[in-house]
């Protein structure tokens, strides 16, 4: 089956071709980011209706690019598939209308998708990552571990309780003066430091459940800086690399703690898997860190590609075709949701804007 997934719900504007095999195995045909970060740098953030404005001007291009690229007409596909929530309403909404119109004109079915659910299922499109098995789901509105089910059918365990992961990255690179999207400059930054530095907190280590809270570490790293100042560059990165040691240390102790958990609710799986999941799985140090904390306790991480841990086309239409192959669609009039948890039994959603 051949889909084409559609996603608006941050500052991407992504359209791909993804195709699936009767045996659940997938092909991307083609993947077209447009990001739209020169028109947000200058405020230092995502500015919701400069936002949904370049989805508007940009959506129709880049839906034709990818459908051109893939060599394929609306005719030969087998269903549209679009973020609905959650996200920013005003993208939300241009995304998922198209997706409608495209849909009502070839009578095609149409797939209501959960960004987190992109997110999620990503794994299963790159590295076939089997059910049921962790998922460390840390983007820039999420932090999150689940118990991944099935299609559809997820446990949340632990949320941040202030920040979202990427969000601590983001909040941290500004006020070091570093310029959006402030992830993969901590990153770079953070190559040519030293991590022993600066002591930073371990929010959350050791303590009972699976939760995690990030706002004291960026509170610690403002403290830092404003003793430093006037920041040198070699200052920015052994403040960028303490930083990044310290979530690291975090992420090993409660990723280890909810594997343990795991093995003790599935003892019959003998390679217990953690998908890392959301745009801060594009962080390779993190990505190393999970990688060894799991290969000790005889578990596997499995990270997608880092092209395709930030928002993209290809997990929204990806998360279509695992959704039709499951006979599941969703009716023209789905709304679209500014919120939308993927487990409903984990109640509201504290701290993180979306
Ligand atoms: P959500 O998926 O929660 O709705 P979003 O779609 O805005 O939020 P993503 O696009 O999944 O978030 O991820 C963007 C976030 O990932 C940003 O906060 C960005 O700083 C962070 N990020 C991207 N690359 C890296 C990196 N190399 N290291 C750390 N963080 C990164
Ligand atoms: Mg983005
Ligand atoms: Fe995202």
């Amino acid at each position: 089956m051949i889909i084409l997934g559609i996603e608006t719900s941050c500052d991407e504007t992504a359209a791909a071709v993804v195709k699936r095999t009767q045996d659940g195995q997938g092909e991307i045909l083609s993947n077209v980011v447009l990001s739209q970060i020169e028109d947000h740098a200058i405020f230092g953030g995502v500015v919701p209706e400069i936002a949904a404005r370049a989805h508007v001007d940009a959506l129709d291009g880049i839906i034709k690019q990818a459908m051109d690229e893939a060599d394929l007409t609306f005719t030969d596909l087998d269903g549209v598939a679009a973020t609905s929530g959650p996200g920013l309403i005003g993208g939300v909404l241009i995304g998922l209308m198209s997706a409608k119109a495209i849909a009502a004109a070839h009578k095609l079915p149409l797939l209501a998708i959960n960004h987190l659910e992109g997110h999620a299922l990503t794994a299963r499109l790159t590295n076939h990552a089997p059910f049921p098995h962790l998922l460390l789901l840390v983007s820039g509105g999420h932090s999150q571990i689940l118990l991944v089910k099935g299609v559809g059918d997820y446990e949340r365990w632990g949320t941040t309780i202030d920040d979202a992961l990427g969000e601590a990255f983001d909040k941290t690179a500004k006020l070091l003066g570093l310029p959006y999207p402030g992830g993969p400059q901590v990153e770079l930054a953070a190559k040519k430091g030293d991590a022993k530095r600066f002591a930073l907190p371990r929010s959350m280590k050791g303590r009972e459940g699976y939760d995690f809270s990030f706002s004291g570490l960026k509170s610690a790293v403002r403290r830092e800086a404003e003793k430093t100042a006037p920041l040198s560059d070699q200052d920015v990165a052994d403040l960028c690399a303490s930083f990044q040691a310290a979530i690291c240390d975090i992420l090993d102790d409660r990723i280890s703690k909810a594997l343990t958990t795991f093995k003790e609710r599935f003892p019959d799986i003998e390679t217990p898997q953690l998908v890392v999941a959301g745009g801060v799985a594009a962080n390779k140090a993190i990505r190393a860190t999970l990688d060894g904390v799991l290969a000790k306790r005889d578990a596997q991480m499995i990270a997608p590609p880092i092209n395709l841990c930030t928002d993209n086309g290809a997990m929204i239409a990806w998360a279509g075709a695992e959704r039709l192959a499951l006979g599941m669609s969703d009716p023209l009039d789905s709304p679209a949701q500014p919120r939308w948890p993927l487990d409903p039994n984990a109640g509201h959603k504290i701290g993180s804007g979306r």
